[in-house]
């Protein structure tokens, strides 16, 4: 109840707060009937499309179930102590924050700042658990998802660095059609993601399908991997993305080598260039300006597979 999530999260004070995202702000709770420490999303109402989004999250969370999900524990729909409608979201908390905060440690404030930075290795596990969730959102679970807003804020890491895909709000359960999962027009108004990540056929009012979050996919990867956000210069914008990184590649494995990984134990000799190329192609293949030239999910994870397996 509201009563209870007013208790368990002191009153929304900001001590608990986590972070704010465009639809709600995120509370850390201790749940005492279960001694459970949750994440509560409680939903800002006055802002257009929060009700969209809580449907959307409770629609497409309620049958899934993957161990690289976040979990959804339960929806709290209710009146505040002023009488206005009260929404909000309760998820297992991820002690590891989100992948944003390790891959742009500067800009976190110093006590959230992680220790450390990732591995290469762990980076590979978490982009590998990442593809492994989006198929089985894409072909394995009950209903095609699209979750339309892939992005480092949105992967979770918890206790052992494990990847817990969440937020859900713009996600889109898709008709099969073809053999291809396309959006139920209906439904279609208002999606568009995030900037940077966003697949370039959904700014020209292009059908949603899952071929959309391959091509964040594909984004999220290359930023993993070189350190660069999509929207500084690197990347230029989403049209010229491909091309872009496609003629400054040699250059910027090199970069990488020395900047992010270096540090990270591995043995003298190991061919990180080599390594990195292989990731970076694979980025590219999914970001095809085609969406039906994309690599398929399973593809992306199979061969992500492979390159841990050849290097590690
Ligand atoms: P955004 O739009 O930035 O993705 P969210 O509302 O989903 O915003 O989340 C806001 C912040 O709360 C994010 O920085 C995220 O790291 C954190 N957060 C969300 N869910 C959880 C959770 N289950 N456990 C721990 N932190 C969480």
């Amino acid at each position: 109840s509201y009563r209870d999530l007013r208790n368990a999260t002191d009153g929304f004070s900001s001590s608990n707060l986590i972070g704010s995202g465009i639809f709600g702000t995120v509370f850390k709770a201790l749940l005492p009937a279960e001694n459970k420490v949750v994440a509560v999303k409680v939903l800002n109402l006055q802002r257009r499309g929060a009700m969209k989004s809580f449907m959307a999250e409770c629609e497409s969370l309620k049958d899934v179930r993957h161990r690289n999900l976040v979990k959804l524990l339960t929806a709290c729909s209710s009146i505040d102590f002023q009488g206005n409608q009260f929404r909000a979201l309760i998820y297992e908390f991820m002690t590891n924050g989100s992948l944003d905060m390790w891959l742009h440690p500067e800009e976190v404030e110093e006590i959230r700042r992680p220790s450390r930075t990732l591995t290469l290795l762990e980076r590979l596990g978490i982009a590998i658990d990442v593809a492994s969730v989006l198929d089985y959102l894409h072909v394995h679970c009950h209903e095609a998802i699209a979750h339309c807003d892939i992005k480092p804020s949105n992967v979770l890491l918890d206790d052992d660095l494990t990847a817990h895909v969440s937020d859900f709000g713009l996600a889109r359960i898709l008709l099969k059609f073809d053999q291809e999962y396309f959006l139920n027009q209906l439904s279609s108004a208002g999606v568009r993601g995030t900037i940077g990540y966003a697949a370039p056929e959904y700014g020209m009012g292009g059908q949603i399908s899952t071929h959309g979050d391959v091509y964040s996919f594909g984004i999220l990867l290359i930023e993993m991997f070189s350190g660069k956000r999509p929207t500084n210069e690197l990347f230029g914008g989403n049209f010229t993305l491909c091309s872009y990184i496609k003629s400054a590649l040699p250059e910027q494995v090199l970069d990488v080598a020395d900047e992010v990984i270096l540090h990270n134990g591995l043995r003298i000799g190991f061919p990180i260039a080599e390594c990195l190329t292989l990731v970076f192609e694979l980025g590219l293949r999914c970001c095809d300006e085609s969406p039906a030239n994309r690599l398929a999910m399973s593809e992306a994870g199979k061969e992500l597979i492979s390159i841990r397996e050849r290097f590690f």
